[in-house]
């Protein structure tokens, strides 16, 4: 699986497979916040979701559900 940096999942939700799909946060400008201050904003290549779609088909092959690591300005 391809991870960039920590992953921060919400405690409070179900535990789906999770699926990079992005890299930081397109705004990085909250004050408060320091989640992705030292990570650059980048799209995954389309070879990584493919092929982190194949593994988590493979460990979690009955999966209807995934969860998507994308950030962009304004959805932390
Ligand atoms: S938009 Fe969200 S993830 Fe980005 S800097 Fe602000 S709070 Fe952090």
């Amino acid at each position: 699986m391809h991870f960039t940096g920590t992953v921060y999942r919400n405690p409070y939700g179900p535990t789906f497979p999770l699926l990079e799909i992005t890299q930081s946060t397109t705004h990085n400008k909250c004050r408060f916040c320091t989640m992705y201050r030292d990570v650059p904003f980048k799209m995954s290549p389309m070879e990584w979701i493919e092929e982190d779609l194949q593994e988590t088909a493979s460990i979690v092959p009955n999966a209807t559900t995934i969860q998507l690591l994308r950030k962009t300005k304004g959805i932390p």
